[in-house]
């Protein structure tokens, strides 16, 4: 159990949503089930309805709150319906909804200014998208144009989106379709010490998986790579990353052999990890293009790649249009977000409650066996668990198992890894001290007697 004494009910609130007087949940499943397209997914074995959501709280049809550690899919950075972002979006929407970037409007390039002075020196140009995918499309794209070299790298257990490129550029066979994908990618592997297939130290592992990076270059390329994406810690994959060197190594033969980098900070920026605003300042890299989704808009379908002008520029030879990208909605939601990360301290706070929590599931690895690893940085957490810390055998069912005992107990949780057996941990960034404490308490409840 943790430090402090546990609170055994949700810490309170003081907000209560409005009677729900839509559909009824059978009337919405029954019209999901028969409408909507198959390879719609839902979590849990009886769905969860939820219809309203107050900062990192959700509330279902009935009124019932739950505790949302997952906030999303890692996308409601400051808060639900954070007051801020919904006046700025309400006021946007009221006022002009839509025009293109064919005519000026100032939210664009107040954003893209904004989202510079945030940047390393020197990466300060934008384009505007709507979907993680779209910008990692985007980025590597240019990485292609600009150095005239098709090759791209990614690393094994990635996920960079959907479309057939990123899909090309995603490393899990759940997540790939036996369709046509971007040639030309190559993955190396990835390096999570828990389960590397090299041994030695964290920073070895590290060394040896840079090293594989060069191998597969001179080994499955022409000798030139067009780039390298990578997320700093990987999300889906199920917060996995290596040790510090790791990223310094990897950009560094990526760069030997005329690659652009491209950090993939879908999941990993705005504060998220705590002791930076971007996940890369963790490895102590720059990259040459930033690409930004999920938390940039608080749940506004907003993405976008950052870049030098002199990359961007290789985009120019041909037109690009992205006709919702930049729209004046998605620009308010966006500029509302960095100034609620900033006005509400949430990179500290990151920090110090998502330190708390990591702090908090060490403990309960100590008496909960199925733990065999604890990982992350932030609120960015990632617990896996397995059936025997020797073999390492995932614990699927298990997993699935903990996530309903939690839900019962009103916490929502993620899981994610190729076998879907890593607890992910990346709730709202306005989370308490209290709702770890709850959070924890409900953990180990549902760790035991698995
Ligand atoms: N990159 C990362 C790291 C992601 O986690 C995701 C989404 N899970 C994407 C890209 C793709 O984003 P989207 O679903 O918005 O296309």
């Amino acid at each position: 159990m943790t430090a402090t004494a546990p609170t055994p009910t949700l810490p309170p609130c003081a907000f209560t949503p409005k009677p729900w007087k839509g559909p009824s949940r059978a009337e919405v499943l029954a019209m999901r089930q028969r409408y909507t397209h198959p390879a719609l997914f839902t979590l849990y074995k009886d769905p969860l309805m939820v219809v309203d959501g107050h900062m990192q709280y959700l509330f279902d049809e009935t009124g019932r709150r739950y505790l949302d550690l997952f906030a999303g899919i890692v996308t409601v950075s400051v808060g639900h319906s954070h007051p801020r972002v919904v006046a700025r979006v309400q006021e946007q929407v009221a006022r002009l909804m839509h025009t293109t970037t064919i005519y000026l409007h100032p939210n664009i390039g107040l954003f893209a200014k904004a989202l510079a002075e945030r940047m390393p020196p020197g990466l300060d140009v934008t384009y505007f998208v709507n979907s993680g995918s779209e910008a990692n499309d985007l980025a590597m794209t240019m990485a292609r144009l600009y150095t005239g070299n098709q090759d791209i790298i990614a690393l094994r257990n990635a996920y960079h989106g959907g479309s057939p490129t990123t899909m090309g550029a995603t490393s899990h066979s759940t997540w790939k379709f036996p369709t046509h994908q971007s040639a030309n990618i190559h993955h190396a592997i990835n390096p999570d010490p828990y389960r590397s297939p090299f041994t030695g130290t964290p920073e070895e592992i590290a060394t040896k998986s840079a090293a594989d990076i060069r191998d597969l270059i001179r080994f499955g390329t022409p000798g030139k790579v067009g780039g390298f994406i990578a997320e700093p810690i990987q999300g889906v994959g199920g917060v996995t990353l290596g040790a510090s060197n790791y990223l310094r190594e990897a950009y560094g033969a990526i760069r030997e052999f005329g690659g652009l980098c491209i950090a993939d900070e879908v999941q990993t920026g705005f504060g998220r990890t705590g002791a930076h605003y971007w996940g890369f300042q963790n490895w102590g890299v720059t990259p040459d293009i930033v690409t930004m989704a999920k938390g940039i808009g608080n749940g506004a379908p907003l993405a976008a790649v950052t870049t030098r002008r002199e990359i961007a520029e290789a985009l120019t030879g041909r037109i690009h249009f992205n006709t919702y990208g930049g729209n004046p909605v998605s620009m308010a939601a966006g500029l509302a977000v960095l100034e609620s990360i900033d006005a509400d301290g949430l990179q500290e706070n990151s920090r110090v409650v998502g330190g708390r929590f990591k702090d908090g599931l060490l403990s309960l690895a100590k008496t909960h066996d199925i733990i065999g690893d604890v990982r992350g940085m932030g609120l960015m957490l990632g617990v896996e668990l397995v059936k025997d810390r020797k073999t390492k055998a995932p614990a699927k069912e298990e997993t699935l198992e903990v996530m309903e005992r939690t839900r019962q107990m009103g916490i929502l949780i993620g899981k994610g890894g190729l076998d879907g057996n890593t607890l992910r941990i990346k709730p709202p960034m306005c989370l308490t001290a209290e709702d770890v404490d709850y959070a924890l308490y409900v953990l180990d409840r549902a760790l035991t007697g698995l």
